[in-house]
């Protein structure tokens, strides 16, 4: 399994990027796209809570509007230890577009833990489900 030095350092330093003045969580996340670039996101939060968005669905959206349609490999920064995972709804976000994405959690500290996507979300919900 690659190493992907960028796409952690990346996700850290969108980390600091996040605007979260209810939670003070700040989390970070950035993905290698099948054109090979890097697109990265922080969660965005909003007094009215419902709105959040996560670090990881807003760099697949920056992605996605930029072409891309295949992860290579996501990297999620937190502060806390050991390094927290994707919600539930992050990990079918990047099941729509990596099955086996390597996922690489980190934090602040230097941590890490590598975990392919089907580890976290094995049933995925997937598009031939849609009948
Ligand atoms: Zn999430």
């Amino acid at each position: 399994m690659s190493s992907h030095p960028d796409l952690v350092a990346a996700a850290v330093a969108a980390s600091s990027r996040a605007y979260a003045p209810y939670s003070h969580y700040f989390v970070g996340a950035a993905l290698r796209g099948d054109n090979g670039k890097i697109y990265s996101g922080a969660n965005v939060e909003n007094a009215s809570y419902g709105l959040c968005i996560c670090a990881e669905r807003a760099a697949i959206i920056a992605a996605v509007l930029d072409g891309v349609r295949t992860i290579e490999a996501i990297a999620v920064a937190t502060s806390t230890s050991p390094p927290a995972a994707p919600c539930g709804m992050c990990r079918q976000t990047i099941a729509e577009f990596a099955r086996e994405a390597a996922l690489i959690l980190t934090n602040d500290r230097g941590e890490r833990l590598d975990m392919k996507l089907s580890e976290l979300l094995p049933h995925a919900f997937h598009r031939e489900d849609i009948k």
